[in-house]
C-alpha cells in the first residue's frame, strides 16, 4: 500500500518538477501592464501564489513604489486614507488622469481607515443618500476582483434592533424606502432577532427588543486591506504615493486660484488640489483660507479577547449608540458614541469606555466575563447635518471630500468614485450632487436624523 502511495506522489511530482525546470518567471508571472507606460505589478492569483511558494516566497515585488515628489502634478490629493487613495485610483482608472500624487503626512492607512469598526451598509432613509450608499455597496461587492486585492468583504448582514412601537414604525419606513431605491431590507420579529443573535437579552432588559431591521447584503470588510488595495491599484496606474509628506500650506496665485501645496518634502505645483484629510479637514482647508462647517471629535473602538464563533452578523443596539460584530480572529468589535468634546488626539477617555461596556452588558449580558483587549480612537470630521461634502469649493482649483462623521468607511468606494468624477469633470455626479458646501445657506441640509447642528447626536 505504501509503495502505491509513493507511486501516486511521484506521478504528481512530475508536473511540479517540470514547472521548476523552466524559468519560473516565464511560466506564471502574470503581469498587468497598463496603457500609460511601463508600470507593472505581479497579479495576485492562485498560480502566482504557487510559483512564489515554490521559490520560498522571496520574489514578491513591493505592493507600491516609494517615489520622490515631482515638481508638478495634474492633481494632488491631500490625505492617504481610504477616500484619498480611492479618489486617485478612480481618477486614473475611470478618467485617465494619471499624473496624480496622494500626499500623506504619516503612513498610508494610519488614519481612520485603519481605525474604524468596518461596518458597510446602505440602510439610509433619504433620497439624497440612498442612491449614493447603495452605489457604494455595489462597488464593495466587486471590489476585491476590481483591485485584485482581497478586502475580505463579508456580507454577513447588519441588524438594527428596535425597542419601542415608534422605533418599529421608523424602521419599517426606512426599510420600505430602501426597497423602493433598489436596496435590500427585511423586518424581523423579536423571535427572529433572538434566533439570529442568540445572546441578546430580549425580555429582561430595560429596553426590550421589539424587532429589527435587517439588511442582508450589508456586513463588514478588512479596513487596512481596503487602503492597501486602493494604494496598490493607484500605484499600478502610475499614481505617486508620497508618505511622510505633511501638507503645511496651500499656494494660491494672485487671482486666488490654488496652484500647489507646500509640504515637509518641498513645494509641489498642481492644477487641482483635492482635500481628503478626514478629521483634519478643517485644519487643512484653513490653509487656503476656507472655514468649514465641521467639528473634529474623537470616536473610540474596542476589541475583546478572541472567542469561538458567537455572532455571525453585525448587531446594533437602538437605545444608545452601540454595535458589535465578531472579527475573523474571534474578537468582539464594539463601536460607540463620540467622546463628546473637540480634540485631535487619537486616543479616547474612560467615561466613554464605561458607557460602551454598559451598553454591551445591556444588549448581551452573556459577554460579561469577556476581557476587553484594546481600545483606540480616530478623529472624526463631524458635519453639522451628519452628511458629507464631495464638491468643488468656492476657491478655484480646490475640491473637498470631508464631513464623513461616523460613517465614511462604507462610503469609501463611492466617495472616491464621485470625488474623482467631480475633479475630472468640474461638476458633481448625480450621486453626490447634494453633498455641497452651500447646502446650509440654501436651506438644503441632508439631515437623516433631524438633530441639526449637534455632532454628538448624529
Ligand atoms: C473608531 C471609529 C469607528 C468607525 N466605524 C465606522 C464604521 O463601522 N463604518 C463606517 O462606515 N465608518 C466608520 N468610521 C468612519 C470612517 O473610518 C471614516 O469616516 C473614514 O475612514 C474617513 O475617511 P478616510 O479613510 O479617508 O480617513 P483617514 O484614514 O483618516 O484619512 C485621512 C488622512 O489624511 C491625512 N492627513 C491629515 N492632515 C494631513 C496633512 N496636513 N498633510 C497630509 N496628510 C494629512 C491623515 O494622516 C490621514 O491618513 C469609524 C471611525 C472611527 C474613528
Amino acid at each position: 500500500m505504501f509503495s502505491s502511495l509513493l507511486h501516486q506522489v511521484k506521478k504528481f511530482q512530475w508536473p511540479l518538477n517540470q514547472l521548476s525546470l523552466i524559468n519560473p518567471n516565464a511560466i506564471v508571472r502574470c503581469v498587468r501592464q497598463d496603457k500609460c507606460g511601463d508600470r507593472r505589478f505581479m497579479k495576485y492569483s492562485a498560480l502566482n501564489l504557487l510559483r512564489q511558494a515554490m521559490g520560498g516566497h522571496k520574489d514578491w515585488p513591493r505592493a507600491w513604489r516609494d517615489p520622490e515628489p515631482k515638481d508638478a502634478y495634474d492633481v494632488i490629493i491631500v490625505g492617504g486614507g481610504g477616500h484619498g487613495l480611492a479618489t486617485a485610483y478612480y481618477l486614473a482608472k475611470n478618467h485617465g488622469i494619471r499624473n496624480v500624487a496622494v500626499v500623506e503626512k504619516g503612513w498610508l492607512g494610519g488614519g481612520n481607515v485603519g481605525r474604524n469598526t468596518t461596518i458597510v451598509r446602505s440602510n439610509y432613509l433619504l433620497p439624497e443618500e440612498l442612491p449614493f450608499y447603495e452605489w457604494s455597496l455595489k462597488l464593495w461587492e466587486g471590489l476585491s476582483q476590481d483591485l485584485n486585492f482581497n478586502v475580505m468583504f463579508s456580507q454577513r448582514g447588519v441588524l438594527n434592533l428596535v425597542h419601542s412601537d415608534a422605533e418599529v414604525d421608523a424602521a419599517v419606513r426606512r426599510g420600505n424606502a430602501m426597497i423602493m431605491h433598489g436596496a435590500d431590507a427585511e423586518f424581523l420579529s423579536r423571535d427572529e432577532c433572538v434566533k439570529m443573535v442568540p445572546g441578546i437579552d430580549d425580555k429582561n432588559s430595560r429596553f426590550p427588543v421589539y424587532g429589527g431591521l435587517l439588511q442582508p447584503r450589508a456586513g463588514n470588510a478588512r479596513h487596512d486591506a481596503v487602503a492597501w488595495g486602493y494604494a496598490r491599484g493607484a500605484d499600478g496606474y502610475g499614481v505617486d504615493l508620497l508618505q511622510n509628506c505633511e501638507v503645511t500650506g496651500i499656494t494660491r496665485d494672485r487671482q486666488g486660484r490654488v496652484v500647489g501645496i507646500e509640504t515637509t518634502r518641498g513645494k509641489i505645483r498642481a492644477n487641482k488640489v483635492g482635500l481628503a484629510a478626514a478629521g483634519h479637514s478643517g485644519h487643512v482647508a484653513a490653509m487656503a483660507g476656507l472655514r468649514l462647517p465641521i467639528e473634529s471629535h474623537k470616536l473610540q473602538a474596542f476589541v475583546t479577547e478572541g472567542l469561538k464563533p458567537l455572532v455571525d452578523t453585525v448587531v446594533t443596539f437602538g437605545h444608545g449608540h452601540f454595535y458589535l460584530s465578531q472579527s475573523d480572529k474571534g474578537g468582539l468589535v464594539f463601536g460607540a458614541s463620540l467622546d463628546g468634546y473637540n480634540s485631535y488626539a487619537q486616543r479616547g477617555n474612560l467615561p466613554t469606555v464605561e458607557a460602551t461596556i454598559e451598553a454591551a452588558m445591556h444588549l448581551m449580558p452573556s459577554i460579561g466575563r469577556v476581557r476587553l483587549l484594546r481600545h483606540w480612537a480616530g478623529v472624526m470630521d463631524m458635519s453639522m447635518d451628519g452628511s458629507p461634502f464631495i464638491c468643488k469649493t468656492p476657491i478655484d482649483g480646490l475640491y473637498l471630500n470631508a464631513g464623513w462623521c461616523y460613517g465614511g468607511f462604507k462610503a469609501t468606494p463611492a466617495s472616491g468614485w464621485c470625488f474623482a468624477h467631480t475633479i475630472a469633470n468640474d461638476e458633481p455626479h448625480a450621486y453626490n450632487a447634494h453633498y455641497t458646501l452651500d447646502r446650509f445657506a440654501r436651506g438644503y441640509a441632508v439631515d437623516t436624523k433631524g438633530v441639526g447642528a449637534q455632532p454628538n447626536l448624529h
